[in-house]
């Protein structure tokens, strides 16, 4: 087994944590203050091909692998870690298309997709549930050579931001099977509610979406009549994608911990030496060290194998579970070496630790990928 990366994957990390640092940064604090993301940096994006790393290039995809893609990922996260979900959720509603969709689908939908053209949504929660499928509300229901959607859809990541939606919808001539629908977001009834005021990853657009007698026509069926009812496996399918890339986040957050902490632990002195001069502060960055390797190994050993064609339903919940909680250590540890600074606005381990909590719950809480971890080998 070789672990070493090739000229390609090394490349792409540089690029992306060039483009972090002298692109995203600047733009930390207004994103931070307006609680937006910094529609300056989509254009930027789109020239470095972030929106379509891992999409075929026939598309406008760049055509590189997973590997390439949570690479892109942990670079933008660690840096901030809301231009990583930004693009990881435009990505579930791209892939929601390129591994469903028909090839019309495909054609009309992913190039602007694949480019930040159109930026994308994935609706799925709903007041009464953000874990189980079955509990969904939202109807659709077929007028002629149209579909008529009315519900509603809560904590919409992108959803104030203009291009493509896919809409999971209670499809009630198909014994209430769930049916998965692309939306245009700026259909008449496609209606975004006011920002959810979060407590970390301000620069991500969150909102609920009213969805209000809109109608699309019935080709927006995604995979076409064969692909009615088939919501629940494309939502399992692709969310198990979307843990994928919110692994990468928080390998990208934990390095980020890890890195403010050698620096502070060098500068910050107490008792006349460097507080990295105590056993204490050197078992913290040991462990974190040790920590944030493993989480990396283990993302990219599950993105080797989603770009082998794998299943990664249980390899994507085991890795999310381990790999956000090793972020959550990280962000706790490194505020701790900071003392009473890094609880203070000033320094990055402050937003890091509120960040890094939505990982343990979003795309399915923690505890759910406990249970789909075990039920694998329960069986
Ligand atoms: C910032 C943000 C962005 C989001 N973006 C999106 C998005 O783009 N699209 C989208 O569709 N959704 C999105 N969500 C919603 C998110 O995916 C759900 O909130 C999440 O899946 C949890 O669902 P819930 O809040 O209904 O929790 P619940 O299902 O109500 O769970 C609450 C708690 O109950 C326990 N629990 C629940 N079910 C089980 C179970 N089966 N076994 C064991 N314990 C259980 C757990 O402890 C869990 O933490 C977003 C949420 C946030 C906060």
């Amino acid at each position: 087994m070789d672990f070493s990366y090739s000229e390609q994957q090394e490349m792409v990390r540089n690029t992306a944590r060039d483009f972090a640092k002298n692109e995203i940064a600047p733009f930390i604090e207004q994103m931070e203050a307006e609680k937006r993301t910094a529609t300056e940096l989509i254009p930027k994006m789109k020239k470095l091909g972030f929106y379509g790393t891992q999409y075929p290039e026939e598309y406008g995809g760049i055509g590189a692998t997973y590997l390439e893609y949570v690479m892109v990922l942990e670079e933008l996260s660690r840096e901030y870690c809301s231009i990583g979900a930004h693009i990881s959720v435009n990505s579930l509603c791209a892939g929601t298309i390129n591994d469903f969709g028909t090839e019309e689908q495909k054609k009309l939908y992913l190039p602007d997709l694949l480019t930040g053209d159109a930026i994308g949504s994935f609706a799925f929660t709903e007041p009464s549930t953000g874990s189980d499928p079955r509990a969904i509300r939202t109807t659709a229901v077929r007028e002629g050579d149209e579909w008529v959607i009315n519900g509603e859809k809560i904590f919409i990541t992108n959803s104030p931001l203009p291009g493509t939606a896919v809409i999971f919808c209670k499809d009630l001539e198909m014994e209430e099977k769930v049916t998965c629908i692309i939306v245009p977001k700026d259909t008449p009834g496609f209606v975004p509610q006011k920002h959810i005021s979060k407590m970390g990853m301000h620069g991500l657009e969150v909102a609920d979406v009213v969805l209000d007698d809109l109608r699309v026509p019935y080709e927006n069926t995604v995979g076409g009549e064969s692909g009615r009812g088939n919501g629940f496996k494309i939502l399992t399918t692709e969310i198990s994608v979307g843990k994928l890339g919110i692994s990468a986040q928080c390998v990208g957050m934990a390095q980020a911990a890890l890195d403010e902490s050698i620096k502070y632990a060098k500068e910050r002195e107490q008792q006349g030496k460097p507080i990295a001069k105590f056993q204490t502060i050197q078992w913290m960055i040991g462990e974190m060290s040790a920590e944030v390797d493993a989480a990396r190994y283990l993302t990219y050993a599950t993105a080797f194998a989603r770009s082998a064609g794998k299943n990664i339903m249980f390899d994507s919940a085991r890795t999310r579970l381990f790999v956000s909680q090793a972020a959550h250590r990280a962000a706790s540890s490194a505020m701790q070496i900071h003392g009473a600074f890094g609880y203070t606005t000033e320094y990055n381990v402050e937003r890091i630790f509120r960040d890094m909590k939505l990982a343990e719950i979003y795309e399915g809480v923690n505890e759910i990928q406990r249970v789909i971890a075990a039920s694998a080998l329960l069986r």
